[in-house]
């Protein structure tokens, strides 16, 4: 099993993958992709929460041997979301790390149910979440294990999907201790903005980040407007690391 201190030993973190796994082909084909670029980390979502029941779910259960057989044939680490107590066991041998998503940060019993397995998590921040209830959820799934993640919040800037506050993310990281990521894919909502908003979370000195990134964007089926090519990430990747070296030698 991973511990969210070996997970943090590549600097930056950074996990990519599309924003919904869609067919073993699919996850297949990106796995190969990022491993080949040095992508330590897949995110891979078989249940997704969405506002409208008519949109598209998740392939849920199904997708399971897909990722397993990810698992097998790449040294991947398989970052998944939870969204309900019962899935935590299912992903046992599966999952790497567990991962709440936005809409799930204050779902207690969730919460308290990751905080009972040993893998490590990584908690999204919720759409309005205080930095009190951020950390919070925290506590529920382990401080220890625990790394967090910026992922926008709702503000008066009706520009962009949401607002990636970095303020909070370093004073979650100053002042309580945490790992901290951004989600620049789900704060912007479109690509042109995803490198820039990567490079000013390494810049302010967070340790990573979560794009959502596809060998095909335009077959995504959710989120399609922000999910980059892997060109794009890959020159994301290498101007993160410049940066890095540059600010920390
Ligand atoms: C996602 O990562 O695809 C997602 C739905 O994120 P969030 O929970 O931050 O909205
Ligand atoms: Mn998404």
């Amino acid at each position: 099993m991973i511990s969210r201190n070996e997970l943090l030993e590549t600097k930056p973190l950074i996990i990519s993958g599309p924003c919904s796994v869609a067919s073993e082909k699919q996850i297949l084909e990106i796995a190969i992709e990022l491993e080949s670029m040095g992508v330590k980390a897949i995110r891979c979502q078989l249940w997704k929460p969405r506002t409208m029941p008519e949109s598209f779910q998740g392939i849920g259960e199904e997708g399971i041997s897909w990722i397993k057989r990810v698992k097998k044939e790449t040294s991947l680490i398989i970052v998944m979301e939870v969204t309900d107590k019962d899935q935590i066991s299912k992903l046992k041998g599966v999952a790497d790390v567990l991962w709440i998503g936005a809409r799930n940060m204050q779902n207690f019993e969730l919460l308290k149910a990751v905080g009972n397995d040993p893998r490590p998590v990584i908690l999204k921040r919720g759409l309005i979440s205080t930095m009190k209830e951020w950390i919070g959820a925290a506590h529920y799934t382990g401080i220890d294990k625990t790394i967090l993640c910026e992922r926008g919040i709702r503000t008066g800037a009706d520009s962009t999907r949401f607002t990636l506050d970095i303020n909070s993310a370093l004073v979650a990281k100053y002042d309580h201790n945490m790992p901290v990521l951004t989600d620049p894919s789900h704060s912007a909502g479109r690509r042109d903005l995803i490198a820039p908003l990567s490079y000013a979370s390494i810049a302010a000195g967070l340790d990573g980040l979560i794009i959502e990134s596809h060998t095909n964007p335009d077959e995504e089926l959710v989120d399609r407007d922000q999910t980059i090519d892997m060109r794009m990430l890959s020159e994301i990747i290498s101007n993160v690391n410049k940066i890095r070296y540059s600010l920390n030698g």
